[in-house]
């Protein structure tokens, strides 16, 4: 579903990602961890079409990044997205939240957008809060609902970059009640989160990037119980 290929990016003269390579299955559940700067976020949103790179190739469900002829839009919103900061916007309410791009983008109608977006609402636990603007929900709920407008477009991948590492930790749990749903229904995913007891549950492999680099790439058990480098063993005992 998605094949990330000697993908390295410079900003300037500084390389924030060297020569990364991977490849994500359907219905993969894939967690990112690694130190603060190590370039999980640049890694991300490479894949999302939202930062450039200046060597290697990415496809999603067979198109390239770097070919001409991809449509780059259309491509990225094949591809969920979820952030730290949950970036809702902030003078729509909840709904209108829920239905703009749908309308925007894939040019639904209000009605069916509307109906879409109240059943992915239901779905993340929030059908009560339709109305309600951002500001009034927790850090938590908004989450929820970011998570209701990525699915919205009805994504073939769901990326998320640290989703719960904002949260207050009463509320970090049922953001990841979600995500593991996802996960359990099939969905291809590629998180960034040091949540260990989520990989554990859910992934099927943990990747551990350090310096720009994939230093490692296994499977759950295989991480948890040897991790081969020094840099992912120091930082699991940092973090368990
Ligand atoms: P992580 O998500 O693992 O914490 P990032 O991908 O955010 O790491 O950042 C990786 C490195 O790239 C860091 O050293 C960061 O300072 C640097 N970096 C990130 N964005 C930019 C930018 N726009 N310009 C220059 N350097 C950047
Ligand atoms: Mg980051």
């Amino acid at each position: 579903m998605i094949s990330i290929k000697n993908v390295s990016k410079w900003y300037g003269q500084f390389q924030v990602l060297t020569d990364c390579s991977t490849d994500i299955q359907r219905g993969e559940v894939v967690v990112v961890c690694g130190p603060s700067g190590s370039g999980k976020s640049t890694l991300i949103k490479t894949v999302n079409g939202l930062e450039p790179f200046q060597q290697g190739d990415i496809t999603i469900d067979g198109l390239s990044l770097t070919d001409k002829r991809t449509n780059l839009a259309k491509l990225r919103s094949k591809v969920g997205m979820v952030f730290q900061h949950f970036e809702l916007f902030p003078h729509l309410s909840i709904t209108q939240n829920l239905t703009l791009a749908q309308i925007k983008v894939l040019g639904r109608s209000s009605d069916e957008a509307t109906q879409k977006g109240l059943a992915l609402l239901d779905r993340v636990g929030l059908k009560d809060h339709a109305d309600k603007y951002p500001a009034q929900l927790s850090g938590g709920q908004q989450q929820r609902v970011a998570i209701a407008r990525a699915l919205s477009m009805d994504p073939i991948a769901m990326l998320f970059d640290e989703p719960t590492s904002a949260l207050d930790p009463e509320m970090i749990n049922e953001v990841l009640d979600v995500m593991v749903e996802l996960a359990q229904e099939g969905m291809t995913m590629m998180c960034v989160t040091h949540e260990m007891g989520f990989a554990r549950k859910v992934a099927n492999r943990v990747i551990f990037m350090d310096r720009g680099a994939i230093v490692e790439d296994d499977q759950k058990d295989a991480f948890f119980a040897h991790p081969k480098s020094d840099r992912a063993k120091e930082f699991l005992a940092k973090i368990l």
